[in-house]
């Protein structure tokens, strides 16, 4: 600080971002030394020379011990009473339990802050905003620690909610008016370590799985279309829930989201999905009454990848031969368009009998899901037949965070982040911060 202000009489200029920068490191030092006065305590007093142990017998102060911990003032040393327990001999310091640091070596605070940037970004370049923006240095290490301890605590609240649902034991939801709710679900695969992926086939025949499916569920609200009748979605009205877990678990997580937005005020209720099996059986037996939708473009990726299979080098004919099939699907004249596809199959049996076989299977695709493909009512309604929110919601959720090249994760670590992640874009941190401070 001297040295600043000399070299600013000596050169009369003065450098603000040095300058701030050195106040800043100047106030932690003064506060770390405050904070480090303010946690020197002294012996117990002779009625409190004892305190239950854990065991059931107790535990009698021994001494007064240090500890150094990194605070958002830098790094603090408190000292505190010691109590040890002759029975199960296993030491303890009622103070760290007040602090919130038993066993850790920083802060709530710094843990907190840990938490904000190890879920934003990955852990190693999540040092550098520490730094920067708190004037802190930690380890990557410790970084991935907090932001997973924190991620797995709210997994566990998350959990216990869910178990509770199970239990048809939930939480009482104030009336609304909830003109029109959505469901939508999804899947998304993440990178694993190999030992997460064992004995599981890979996505392509023969090959290691090096992925799992996270599943995620969205859910928000439409109160009104625009001017030419298409949907809005309500500002701010989308949650998520996410995990890699079997679809049974992950009925009941999406359900109790479904549940806490409101569900049962909901005048239309809609549940969209791609066509996967799982999602329309958890739509019934979760979602039953809910008006269920093939996100529109989806169905029509279905169209495009038999035209590739029916004129693999012919880019002209596979787009004529879409124009119909397109215009079927949109019309919602999904029997004619499974009617089409059969003869095609029928027409190929002979020549080409693989052919046949996939267009065959497209064809029950499009049977099994006519109902879910009525598109021209769907909009007529002015409801949404697309599932972009829940493919925005695996981009920015998931992929952003765990997706990146070199990344492997376990199945703990990815639920934990993905849990914290969802808590943050949910808007409910700030809530599950003071909840569990609280505790
Ligand atoms: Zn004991």
């Amino acid at each position: 600080m001297r040295i600043i202000f000399r070299d600013r009489k000596a050169t009369g200029r003065l450098d603000l971002e040095s300058v701030e920068t050195a106040i800043r490191a100047a106030m932690h030092q003064a506060g770390a030394a405050a904070l480090t006065q303010l946690l020197q305590f002294e012996p117990p007093d002779a009625d409190r020379l004892e305190v239950p142990c854990s065991c059931g017998h107790t535990a009698r102060f021994k001494e007064l011990r240090n500890k150094n911990f990194l605070s958002v003032v830098g790094t603090v040393k408190v000292r505190r009473p010691y109590y040890l327990c002759s029975h199960c001999s296993s030491g303890q310091c009622p103070v760290d339990c007040e602090l919130g640091i038993v066993g850790l070596e920083s802060s709530p605070g710094v843990r907190r802050m840990e938490a904000v940037v190890g879920a934003a970004i990955p852990f190693a370049p999540a040092c550098e905003p520490m730094k920067v923006l708190a004037g802190l240095e930690v380890p990557a290490k410790a970084i991935e620690r907090a932001a997973e301890t924190i991620g797995a605590a709210i997994a566990r609240r998350d959990k216990q909610e869910i178990d509770r649902a199970k239990q048809l034991v939930l939480p009482i939801v104030s009336k609304q008016t909830i003109p029109k709710m959505y469901v939508l679900m999804d899947g998304v695969q993440i990178p694993v370590v190999a030992a997460e992926a064992e004995g599981r086939t890979g996505r392509i025949e023969g090959q290691r799985a090096r992925t799992r499916e996270c599943k995620l569920g969205a859910v928000f609200t439409q109160t009104i279309v625009d001017n030419e009748g298409r949907p809005i979605r309500d500002s701010d009205s989308t949650t998520y829930v996410g995990a890699i877990e079997t679809a049974d678990e992950f009925g009941y997580r999406i359900y109790t989201e479904a549940w806490r937005r409101g569900w049962e005020w909901a005048t239309t209720k809609i549940v969209i999905g791609d066509g996967a099996v799982w999602i329309w059986n958890l739509a019934d037996r979760h979602f039953p009454g809910a008006v269920q939708i093939v996100d529109l473009y989806h169905a029509r990726q279905h169209l495009w990848e038999m035209a590739a299979l029916l004129y693999p080098h012919d880019a002209a004919a596979k787009k004529r031969w879409m124009i119909p099939m397109k215009d079927l699907l949109d019309h919602g004249w999904t029997e004619l368009l499974v009617e089409w596809l059969r003869e095609i199959a029928a027409e190929h049996a002979g020549t080409q009998p693989g052919l046949a076989e996939e267009i065959g299977k497209e064809a029950d695709y499009f049977e099994t899901n006519t109902h879910r493909m009525q598109y021209p009512e769907f909009r007529a309604k002015g409801f949404f037949v697309g599932s972009g929110v829940i493919e925005a919601g695996c981009k920015s959720i998931v992929g952003v965070r765990l997706k990146q090249s070199g990344m492997f994760w376990t199945v703990q670590g990815a639920n934990a982040i993905t849990a914290l992640r969802c808590c943050q874009f949910n808007g409910r941190f700030e809530d599950y911060w003071d909840n569990a401070r609280a505790a």
